[in-house]
């Protein structure tokens, strides 16, 4: 077992690990200061039918696994996390610059996802269903789907595969992973763990790549089911390619989440609420709550304050206890969201914090995007609408509760959102108006594996977490019986 920031980066293929091919392979690096951290392979379109062919001939022996059995492998795993839990967060850190204290939670919250399914396994059961002739027998089966590609995004890897992971296992599929080429590590630290856990040859397997890898495992037409977390455009070509198989697709895509903040708010809740909505993890998630919505008695006076304390955080090396942003996850990401901040300061928005990249020498070398706030932003404008996935936050200001849910639905995402309010009333009758899979009250980014979690509109579609998530990885038998 490997130690420290280092981590073999051979795929895991039907129980085998083939040498990385260092001509036909693709470079990790850290965003935190640019170190290479190792290379991994981009997979042959030979590979990857051999990852689908690993994971269908494991299928057969899998779904006759006993729920007991599995929920058992699921909890060994769960406890091989949690005792590498620290290894594993920085592991994650290196790879996407996370703060450690993040990736932390992350590798408990990915334990605790194995856990939570880990109880579903032994439940799966269908009904018996009476018919109109007392001489016929009526009953259904809830089988697993087969073999189930799952394919992640960077930002949050070991989370985003504990949310697929875990339910395809206990619904008793089979599976083909690919981590983004981004932040890999993580994912293939997990193959390690997978064999001391004792999980049969080819239940599990990890292949590498970019988007070509990709699309040669989501056009394989031996596939029970696609699920992708990423971009709305990769989302779309997913969709298209799994048309042609008829493969069916889950997909958890971006956001442009609200944070409402009315005048009978608790602010002293409210402020912080807002801050680590947007600047936790550096905005690069899906839920961030990358719109603030006020309403316009206090939008000032809250507005400042939370670019006051945007101004206040400090940037740095993220696995720094003091640290409270680290970097964003590649050079190529910090170009675009200061793309997306030159375009608003074009565009007539008021720029209240940040805006470029810290002064400070000592992170030159690191992907830092300063803590950014736009106050008054015009809620049809581009920063309104575009998922930045950085650090940026756009201010709006509202008369009253349907001016709000008007601008909070006015995007095409419908992720999440953050109501911030003392009235229960108004609280229930907001979140029913609201278009999003998730619906804060009084905090955000709260996330619990018990609590299903999916998007509305362009956001996707399907459900990770909750007991929901493993109707994702099963299909209805239904078995009629003349007597
Ligand atoms: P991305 O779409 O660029 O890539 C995601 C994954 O898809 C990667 O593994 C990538 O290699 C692969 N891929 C790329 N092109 C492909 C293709 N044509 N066919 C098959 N696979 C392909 O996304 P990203 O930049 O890694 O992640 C950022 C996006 O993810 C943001 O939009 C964010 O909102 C979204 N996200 C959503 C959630 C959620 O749960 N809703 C969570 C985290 C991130």
């Amino acid at each position: 077992m490997t130690k420290g920031n280092v981590t073999d980066t051979r795929m895991l293929i039907g129980g085998t690990r083939p040498p990385v091919d260092d001509a036909a392979s693709i470079m990790v690096s850290s965003p935190i200061d640019g170190t290479e951290l190792g290379r991994i392979a981009d997979a042959t379109d030979e590979q990857v039918a051999d990852a689908v062919t690993a994971a269908a001939d494991a299928f057969a022996g899998w779904r006759r696994t006993s729920g007991a059995e599995r929920a058992r492998l699921m909890h060994t795993l769960a406890d091989l996390i949690d005792r590498d839990a620290e290894d594993i967060a920085r592991l994650e850190t290196s790879d996407n610059g996370k703060l450690l204290r993040e990736t932390r939670t992350q590798a408990r919250f990915a334990a605790r996802n194995y856990r939570f399914f880990a109880g579903l396994p032994d439940k799966i059961s269908g009904r018996t269903i009476p018919l109109d002739a007392w001489d016929s027998f009526d009953y259904t089966t809830r089988e697993p789907v087969g073999v189930a590609a799952l394919i992640t995004a960077w930002n949050s890897p070991m989370q985003l595969l504990a949310n697929k992971l875990a339910p395809a296992l206990a619904a008793g599929c089979t599976v083909v992973i690919k981590p983004s080429e981004l932040a890999p590590l993580t994912t293939l630290r997990l193959a390690e763990l997978v064999a001391e856990a004792g999980f049969p040859d080819g239940v599990i397997n990890i292949i590498t790549g970019g988007a070509e890898t990709g699309m040669a495992l989501t056009t394989d037409a031996r596939l029970g089911r696609i699920s992708f977390t990423g971009s709305v455009r990769t989302g779309q070509a997913i969709q298209h390619a799994a048309t042609a198989a008829l493969v069916p697709v889950t997909l958890e895509l971006g956001g442009k989440s609200a944070n409402i903040i009315f005048d009978d708010a608790d602010v002293e809740r409210a402020v912080p609420g807002a801050v680590a909505g947007i600047f936790a993890a550096g905005g690069q998630t899906c839920i961030a709550g990358s719109r603030l919505l006020v309403h316009e008695r206090i939008h000032d006076q809250l507005v400042e304050r939370v670019a006051e304390a945007a101004r206040r955080i400090v940037l740095g090396d993220p696995t720094d206890d003091a640290t409270q942003l680290g970097p964003v996850a590649s050079a190529s990401q910090r170009e675009r969201i200061l793309d997306h901040v030159g375009r608003a300061r074009a565009a007539g928005a008021r720029l209240l914090a940040g805006g470029g990249v810290p002064d400070d020498p000592a992170l030159a070398a690191g992907c830092f995007v300063q803590p950014t706030v736009f106050g008054d932003v015009d809620p049809h404008a581009e920063l309104a609408q575009q998922e930045v996935f950085g650090p940026v936050l756009a201010s709006h200001r509202f008369a009253d509760e349907d001016e709000a849910v008007a601008i909070a639905n006015a995007t095409e995402f419908g992720l999440a959102s953050g109501i911030w309010t003392t009235s229960l009333s108004r609280a229930h009758r907001v979140a029913r108006e609201l278009a999003a899979g998730t619906v804060w009250v009084n905090t955000y980014r709260y996330s619990a594996a018990q609590a299903p979690f999916g998007g509305v509109k362009k956001s996707g579609y399907g459900r990770e977490r909750g007991v929901e998530a493993i109707e994702e990885y099963l299909q209805t038998k239904n078995v009629l019986i003349d007597l």
